[in-house]
């Protein structure tokens, strides 16, 4: 079976004291042994969270990190950087990086370098915008954004890489894919990575969903048969939210 995962993407929000609120509401409860949980909170914020979480089983991710490992990037954080404080898993091409602060396929793809140069496990985000969908273009550029930003890979790497599928325009807008939509793209991704890394890779990796998934919505998607998990933003940021999306898996 595929490791079930949910992650929570908590963006530029919360600082220390939320932070540690927050996690002290996700350690009152009690985590289901079959679901991986990971938590990203802003960079300042990752050391207290990774002390706080040590001895409890939420993992602690970056949500982004430079592709150099040191040198004069002003503003930038390194993988050894994170890894100096114990994150070993971050998100890599979450689409607000992708569009916000142009994070082309190029970038992407040295950025995975680096977390797996580093032993790092990547989340490596992709998804269509409104307009590619309603041109039906959006298997395409899914296609796309994983040959140039992730294919160069090896077979053996996959062990460190999560896939999370989401849709720009579900993305804190409230408006989810639908289960069928969701599963149509996983077994599409899943496809491409049978193609061009074997059968054995592509059952083995777990393909994430993102997109507005709430505690309503996240015990029907992740019934699908490809759909291995969320990637959840907004309601990541209210424990008994996320702690209810987590307990979605049937
Ligand atoms: P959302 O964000 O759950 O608020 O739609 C998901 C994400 O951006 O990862």
């Amino acid at each position: 079976m595929r490791k079930q995962i949910v992650a929570g993407n908590w963006k530029m929000n919360n600082g220390l004291d939320k932070t540690m609120e927050l996690l002290s509401g996700l350690k009152t409860q009690v985590i289901p042994e079959d679901v991986a949980v990971i938590v990203a909170p802003a960079f300042t914020n990752l050391y207290n969270a990774f002390e706080s979480l040590r001895t409890y089983p939420i993992a602690v991710a970056a949500q982004n990190m430079h592709q150099a490992t040191s040198g004069a990037f002003t503003g930038e954080v390194s993988a050894t950087m994170l890894k100096s404080v114990g994150v070993t898993t971050v998100i890599l091409g979450h689409s607000e990086r992708r569009a916000m602060f142009w994070e082309t396929n190029e970038i992407l793809a040295a950025k995975v370098d680096t977390a797996l140069e580093n032993d790092m496990t990547a989340i490596f985000c992709f998804g269509e915008e409104l307009e590619e969908r309603k041109n039906d273009n959006h298997f395409n550029i899914v296609k796309e954004q994983l040959q140039e930003g992730l294919f160069h890979i090896k077979a053996a790497n996959w062990d460190s890489i999560v896939l999370a599928y989401e849709p720009v325009w579900a993305i804190g807008t409230g408006e989810t894919a639908s289960p069928e939509q969701a599963q149509e793209m996983h077994k599409f991704v899943r496809n491409l990575v049978s193609d061009a890394f074997g059968n054995d890779v592509a059952e083995k990796v777990s393909i994430l969903y993102g997109g507005s998934v709430k505690p309503g919505n996240a015990a029907e998607i992740f019934s699908k048969e490809d759909v291995d998990g969320g990637l959840i933003g907004g309601a990541a940021l209210k424990a008994d939210d996320f702690m209810a999306i987590v307990n979605a898996f049937a």
